[in-house]
Order: structure tokens, then sequence, then C-alpha cells
């Protein structure tokens, strides 16, 4: 066989491999918690299944245009003029399988040998991934504790180069919990109108998960960027809506035709009853979407305090998403030490900080994406193994 060098470069996610790690642990008889899967632990609502299933009654069985059913885009749009008070051509809006593939088809267009992408690090394992599968190079945008985990527009704008093609961002983030500020993003695009050349990924799926009265930002408020501005979003997270395997994005009018033709290429469209489910998610009551994100914050006030009372751990309040990224340094251990000791001795499933780029080095991301009482045990399990 002779297979592509490209691919030797492509990494993986990690937290796919804990998750395997952890049902084959359940399978020994071994009681796991786990706080290692990014997804919510709730069902998707009903009325959203009960749309799927109404579709495939009324015989929605085939294609559908690869952007995605005219309705589904109109709803979208509407979603967005309410949440962010834009305006969005339905035109401009594809609608995808996941959020996923709006990250691979845009650093597919963006990615090549001579080119660099910034992406964020730590940060979501599929950018730096993808971008060496191109053969841009990656170049990272350091998420760290003195910026509560979010980028500067200074570290963005100081880093672009002639070759930059593209800059990605992730706001609430993956898997820092960070939440940019509304001034930092106000920043960035204004520099970034002065790099015309330079576009900008902005991966807003965790963008109605904020804590602490804190509003989400997008970018799509700035007209200036708006020409060469891609965002990601979906209902993955919002909807509980993981396994289903519907995102959208916003493109550029300029590029929407490029990537329909990718669409076309590679998956034809999203499966028919998948999209009539989507309308009736944005359509229909937001309470159940409500009541997640009330959970999620009642956890992560259960979680933060708990954690910083384990010795060696030193964990900030994330702003967004259903993560927290504490500093374990303390604990004299790695962090892939320490996700090993914790899955295999105490049968509690992270993932290390490294799992999310270098600079994750003495860090552990925690989803709390569970119960207020599998995080209690679970830390309470941890508490016994660091005394140990
Ligand atoms: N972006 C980020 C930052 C994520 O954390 C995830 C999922 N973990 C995705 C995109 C992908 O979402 P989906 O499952 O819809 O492909």
């Amino acid at each position: 066989m002779q297979l592509v060098d490209n691919l030797k470069r492509l990494g993986t996610e990690t937290a796919f491999e804990v998750l395997a790690r952890a049902a084959e642990l359940q399978r020994q008889g071994k009681d796991v918690i786990n706080l290692g899967i990014g997804q919510p632990d709730f069902k998707t609502p009903q009325h959203i299944v009960e749309a799927a299933i109404k579709a495939l009654r009324d015989g929605h069985h085939g294609y559908t245009p690869a952007q995605g059913i005219l309705p589904l885009r109109e709803a979208v749009a509407k979603d967005l003029a309410r949440r962010h008070g834009v305006e969005v051509d339905p035109d401009m809006i594809v609608i995808m399988p996941g959020g996923k593939p709006t990250m691979f088809f845009a650093i597919l267009m963006f990615g090549a040998p001579g080119m660099e992408i910034m992406y964020p690090d730590p940060g979501f394992p599929i950018y730096r991934s993808m971008i060496q599968y191109t053969g841009a190079k990656p170049v990272p945008i350091v998420q760290n504790e003195e910026n509560q985990f979010s980028f500067t527009a200074e570290q963005v704008l100081s880093q672009i180069t002639a070759k930059t093609s593209l800059v990605i961002l992730n706001s609430p983030g993956n898997p820092c919990g960070g939440a940019a500020p509304k001034e930092e993003v106000a920043k960035l695009a204004a520099g970034l109108s002065r790099h015309p050349q330079v576009a900008v990924l902005s991966d807003e799926i965790y963008s109605q998960m904020l804590y602490g009265g804190r509003q989400h930002e997008s970018f799509l408020r700035y007209p200036d960027i708006r020409d060469r501005l891609i965002v990601l979003d979906g209902w993955s997270k919002t909807y509980a809506m993981t396994g289903w395997r519907l995102g959208f994005s916003v493109w550029p009018k300029t590029v929407v035709e490029q990537v329909v033709r990718l669409a076309v290429n590679c998956h034809s469209c999203v499966n028919a009853p998948t999209q009539y489910a989507g309308i009736a998610a944005l359509e229909g009551p937001q309470d159940e979407v409500k009541k997640m994100v009330a959970a999620f914050d009642e956890r992560r006030r259960v979680i933060v305090p708990l954690l910083n009372q384990l010795p060696g751990f030193r964990c900030q309040d994330p702003g967004g998403a259903f993560y927290v990224f504490p500093n374990i340094s303390g604990t004299g251990m790695n962090a892939r030490e320490l996700q090993t000791r914790m899955l295999e001795q105490a049968g509690v499933a992270t993932v290390a900080g490294t799992s999310f780029g270098i600079h994750g080095e003495g860090f552990i991301r925690f989803s709390y994406a569970n119960s207020v009482e599998n995080i209690r045990e679970a830390v309470k399990r941890l508490a016994a193994l660091l005394r140990d």
C-alpha cells in the first residue's frame, strides 16, 4: 500500500481514548465516574426527537440540497438575529454534519505548505491536527491562567505575518472554559481589519453557555471582518445533540460555493430528518436549554471550590462551556501521569491538559457535564488518592 505522508501528521482527540478506556474498566466491573467526555449528560428535548420522527413519517428520506434545506437555514438566520442582533443571509449559511466538518473544511481551504494558521493552545486538538495535515505551520495562541484562559487581541495581532492565512479562535473555549471579554473581541476585530488577507474561524459552539452574568460577543457583530469571517456553531452542546451530527456555519459569500462543493464531494448533505429536528430545536421553546445551562452553572459552582481544596490543585472559575482546567503542577505529577492514576486508581476519568497542546502541561481538564452527586464523589476519591 502507498498511503500519503500527510496521514502521519494527523492527530486525534484523546478524549475518545479516555472514553474507551473508561468503558473497558466499567466492563470489568469497576465503578468509573466520567468527567472526561465533553458532552451534555441530558437527553435531547422530546419535541426535537418528535420532529425527526415526524419528518421520517412524512417521507423526508431523500437527499436534501448539500447546503441544507432552506427552512433550516432561515431558522438559523433568525436564531443568529435573536442571539447576536445581526443580519445573516441564509445563503451564507451551510448546514454541516456536526461542528467539526466546518473546521475540517476551513483548515483544508486555508492550509498548505508555506502558510501559517494560528490556533488556541491549549485548544480543541483537531485544530492543530488538521493544520499539520495540510502542511501549514501551526502557530499557537497560548491560553494561560493570567488571561483567564482567553486570547488577547495583542497576542493574536503580534503574531500575524505575511504568511498568516487563518486565525482560529474559540470562545467560550474547550478545554479551559475561558470566555473572551467583549473589549478583547472588539480590539481584535479592529486590529484584524488592518489585515485583509487574514481569514478568521470563530468557533462559537459553546456560545450559549456562559456564567457569572457574562454575555457572548460574536465576531459576527463586526462588519469590517465579515467578508472573511467563518463562524462555527451547532446543536451538539446547546440542545444535547452530539450524536445526531448537526452543525452550521456562516461563511463569506465569496467562498460558499467552494464550501458546498466540498460538501458535495464529502457527505452530500446532512440526513434529512435531523435537519427537521434542527428547525424544531431553534423554533421551539428554549426552556430546556436554559435548564441545562443552569444545571451546568450549579455544577461549576460545586466543582471549582472542591478542586481548590485538593492538595496541589489550583482552579480558576471558568467563564463558559462545561469544563474546568485546574493547574495541577503542585501535585508533583505531570498531567498524563495524574490522568492515568485518577482513572486507574480512583475510577475518575479526566483528560490530561497535554491532549490539548504542549501548553496544557501541568493542567487537567474536568468536564462537569455530570451530576452534582457524581462530581462530589469523584473529588472525594481524588482527595483520598492524593493523600496516599
Ligand atoms: N468545537 C469545539 C471547541 C468543541 O469542543 C467541539 C466538541 N467537543 C466541537 C467543535 C465539535 O462539535 P461536534 O460534536 O458538533 O462536531
